[in-house]
C-alpha cells in the first residue's frame, strides 16, 4: 500500500493492541520507573523464543553491547565478526576496546562460513568470543559455527536482530548463542519504535545485565556505584507496543514470506536473477526479499534502485561488507577463496518487503524490474 505516497522497504504495521498496552500504563501511571509492560514483554519474548531469561533494553546495539561485557571482551581482544552486516553487529566491539576480525561469508546463507571461522582460529588461537548476524532473518549455518566455538572455548553471541521468529532445524535464531540479541527497531518484522532485548539461559548474567543496564546501582538507599553503568532499560511504554506487536509476529512472518515467494515466483524464468537463499533444515522469517544479478548482466543493483526510486519505490543496497568500511580499515578479514561478502554487495540490493504491500503494488516493482532485464 503506498504510505504517504511511497512503497516502502520495511514499515512499521501497527495493530490494536498495542494502544491497549499503552493505555493500561497511562492509566495505572506506569508511565516510568520500568513496570508490568517491562516483565511482561520479557516474559513473553523469553516463552516465544524458548530461552530462559530476558532482558528489554533501549535497542539491539545497547544488548549486543552489554552481550560483548558479558562475554569478557577486555582491550586488545580479538572478537570473530559477521562480516556481511549492519555495523551495529561489530561497534559494541570497539566500545570495549576489542579488536573485530572479519569473516567471510558462504553462499548458501550469505551469513559467517564455517570454514573462514575455522582458518580464522588457526592465526588467531586466544580468541574467545564470535558474534555471528543472521542475515535478512535468514539463519546462519549455526550447527557447524556453534561445534567450532565450542571446540574452541569462546563465547558465541547471536545478533538475531534481523532474524526473530526464523528457526534452524525447528528452534527459534536467537536461542543458539551464550548471549543472543533481539532488535525492535522501527523496520524489523516486529517494532516498538525503538528497542532491543538481551537473551540467556543463564539467569545470573541477565541480572548483571539489568544492572549495569541501570546505572550499575548498588543495593543501597543511597547512590552507591561500584561499576560504571548505562541508561539502558526500556520503558514501560514502549514495552507495551512490543507486546501489542508480539501478539501478531507469526502472521507477519507469514505476510513476508508470501512476498519473497512473489518475486522468486516472478523472476524463475530469468536466470540472471536468484533470490537471497537459505537452508532447507531452516525456516527464515524472511524480513528482507533481495535478489542477486548475474556477472554477466550489464544491470547494476544501483541501476535498479534509482529506476524503483523515480517511481518512489524504496529498495537498498546490501550491507556494505565491514572489511571494506573505512573506520575498519586496519582490521584483518579472513575469507577461502574469493571475497564472497563483496560480490554480494556488489550483484545483490533488498526489495520492498513491507508486509502492507498490494499485489498491485508487488505488480509494479517486478514489472519495473522485469523491464530492465528482458
Ligand atoms: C537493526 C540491527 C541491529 C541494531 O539494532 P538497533 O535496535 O537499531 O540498535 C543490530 N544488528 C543487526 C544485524 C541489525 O539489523
Amino acid at each position: 500500500m503506498m504510505i504517504n505516497g511511497k512503497i516502502w522497504l520495511s514499515s512499521p504495521t501497527m495493530h490494536s493492541e498495542e494502544m491497549k498496552f499503552i493505555q493500561e500504563a497511562f492509566e495505572t501511571n506506569w508511565v516510568a520507573p520500568l513496570g508490568p509492560n517491562v516483565n511482561e514483554f520479557e516474559k513473553e519474548m523469553a516463552a516465544y523464543i524458548g530461552i530462559g531469561h530476558a532482558a528489554a533494553l533501549v535497542s539491539g546495539t545497547s544488548a549486543l553491547h552489554l552481550a560483548v561485557k558479558l562475554a569478557g571482551v577486555k582491550p586488545g581482544d580479538t572478537v570473530f565478526c559477521s562480516d556481511l552486516t549492519f555495523s551495529a553487529t561489530v561497534n559494541p566491539v570497539s566500545y570495549e576496546g576489542g579488536v573485530q576480525v572479519f569473516i567471510d561469508s558462504e553462499r548458501e546463507t550469505w551469513n559467517m562460513d564455517p570454514h573462514a571461522l575455522k582458518k580464522a582460529f588457526e592465526k588467531y588461537p586466544a580468541c574467545k568470543c564470535v558474534i555471528v548476524a543472521n542475515l535478512y532473518g535468514t539463519p546462519a549455518k549455526l550447527d557447524e559455527i556453534v561445534a567450532i566455538c565450542d571446540a574452541h572455548g569462546a563465547v558465541l553471541i547471536e545478533d538475531a536482530a534481523e532474524s526473530l521468529s526464523a528457526t534452524y532445524k525447528g528452534r527459534q535464531t536467537g536461542s543458539f548463542g551464550k548471549y543472543n540479541v533481539l532488535s525492535f527497531n522501527g523496520n524489523k518484522i516486529i517494532t516498538t519504535s525503538g528497542g532491543g532485548m538481551l537473551l540467556s539461559d543463564d539467569k545470573e548474567d541477565i541480572k548483571k545485565a539489568r544492572f549495569w543496564a541501570t546505572q550499575s546501582r548498588e543495593p543501597f538507599p543511597w547512590y552507591e556505584h561500584e561499576e560504571i553503568g548505562y541508561n539502558y532499560r526500556m520503558s514501560n511504554i514502549v514495552a507495551g507496543i512490543g507486546r501489542g506487536q508480539l501478539l501478531h509476529l507469526d502472521e507477519h512472518r507469514a505476510l513476508k514470506k508470501k512476498i519473497y515467494e512473489t518475486y522468486k515466483a516472478a523472476f524463475t524464468d530469468i536466470d540472471a536473477i536468484n533470490m537471497n537463499p537459505y537452508l532447507p533444515c531452516s525456516e527464515p522469517n524472511f524480513w528482507l526479499s533481495c535478489i542477486l544479478l548475474d556477472n554477466h548482466l550489464k544491470l547494476t543493483p544501483m541501476d535498479i534502485i534509482n529506476a524503483l526510486a523515480n517511481r518512489n519505490i524504496e529498495a537498498r543496497p546490501i550491507w556494505k561488507p565491514m572489511h571494506r568500511q573505512p573506520v575498519f580499515a586496519a582490521r584483518d578479514f579472513i575469507c577461502m577463496e574469493g571475497d564472497t561478502g563483496n560480490e554480494i554487495f556488489e550483484r545483490g540490493l533488498c526489495l520492498p518487503s513491507d508486509i502492507k504491500n498490494t499485489d498491485e503494488d508487488m505488480e509494479l516493482v517486478i514489472s519495473i524490474i522485469r523491464g530492465m532485464v528482458a
